[in-house]
């Protein structure tokens, strides 16, 4: 009977799982297909300097509406795109409309300052990379500090002596790094200290974390060493006054979050940067009387 019921057990799982992959396998056909269909689209969300209230950039990040299954999250199909080897096409796309947006926006004189593209591991190691990187800049008329690349930490530690050598050559034309969700892998700090990276993005997880008791000893802490090491570091995910008042309190520079604004489609990007522009962006926050 234990038998039948062990067997009974593992078709379940069997059968589960075999959906699963069927479902991936769905989702993958379909994203292949995305991009042609006009299903993918860039959102932008505003960085600010915290302390001198103004904007220093923007992050693109990636969007798919799936025609039956409605918004799918880019956590769900970046990993699938990783996985079934569609991340070089994809990733090209975000690079090229990323390249052609900042083109837009500095002939229309809107106040864009810097644009900010997640870069996969699998395409910065790809060798083609630099040389299409280079490529863009020149078919967009852009100057390279007008481009920032976002890599993780898990990419230094996947070969740090290849992801080494791409950031090197894309770093002679001008291009800088941020090292996106700073703080949950394992940089060395000898290497923080001598690859090209211009911002920590401060994870998100410890910036949700902080509470005003223990006043978020880890963010003090790479605060300082970033200090150190003279690297600003940009918090992500500040979703309330509190954040923001501990983080600036702290000394951390810069910060990006839905306190300010979500990732936005372009005309509403557009009205926050005016609005930033005349106003500022903390002084008109709501409730912003008591920072
Ligand atoms: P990420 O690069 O760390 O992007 C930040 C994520 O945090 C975004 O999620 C953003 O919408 C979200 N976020 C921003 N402010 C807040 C906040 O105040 N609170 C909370 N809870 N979340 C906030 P999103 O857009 O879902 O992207 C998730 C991840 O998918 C990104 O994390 C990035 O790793 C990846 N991704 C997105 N677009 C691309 C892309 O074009 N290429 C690659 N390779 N990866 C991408
Ligand atoms: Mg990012
Ligand atoms: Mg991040
Ligand atoms: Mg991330």
């Amino acid at each position: 009977e234990v038998k039948k019921t062990q067997r009974g057990r593992y078709c379940f799982h069997c059968d589960e799982m075999s959906r699963k992959i069927q479902d991936a396998v769905a989702l993958a056909g379909d994203l292949e297909k995305a991009r042609e269909r006009g299903e993918l689209f860039l959102v932008f969300q505003p960085q600010i300097n915290l302390i001198e209230d103004c904007l220093v950039g923007c992050e693109a990040l990636l969007r798919w509406h799936h025609p039956e299954r409605g918004m799918v999250s880019p956590g769900q199909f970046i990993p699938l795109a990783e996985e079934r080897g569609l991340i070089y096409e994809l990733g090209d796309w975000v690079l090229e409309q990323a390249c052609k947006q900042a083109r837009q926006w500095l002939d229309r004189g809107v106040g864009f300052r810097q644009i900010g593209v997640n870069v996969s591991s699998l395409q910065l190691l790809e060798p083609g990379f630099c040389q299409r990187v280079a490529d863009l800049l020149h078919q967009y008329k852009l100057d390279p500090g007008y481009l920032e690349l976002e890599i993780t930490e898990t990419v230094l530690m996947q070969d740090i002596s290849l992801a080494e050598r791409a950031m090197r050559s894309l770093n002679c034309m001008g291009i800088c790094f941020s090292i996106d969700d700073f703080g949950t892998g394992y940089s060395s700090l000898r290497y923080l200290h001598r690859l090209p990276i211009s911002r920590l993005k401060l994870a998100q997880e410890f910036v949700r974390d902080m509470v005003p008791d223990d006043e978020g000893v880890v963010v003090a802490a790479t605060l300082q060493m970033s200090h150190k090491l003279n690297i600003p570091v940009i918090a992500e995910g500040i979703e309330n006054l509190t954040h923001f008042q501990m983080l600036r309190e702290q000394g951390c520079d810069q910060g990006q979050g839905y306190l300010f604004s979500k990732p936005v489609m372009v005309p509403e990007f557009e009205a926050f940067c005016r609005a930033a522009e005349t106003q500022g962006v903390i002084q008109t926050l709501p409730e912003s009387g008591s920072v």
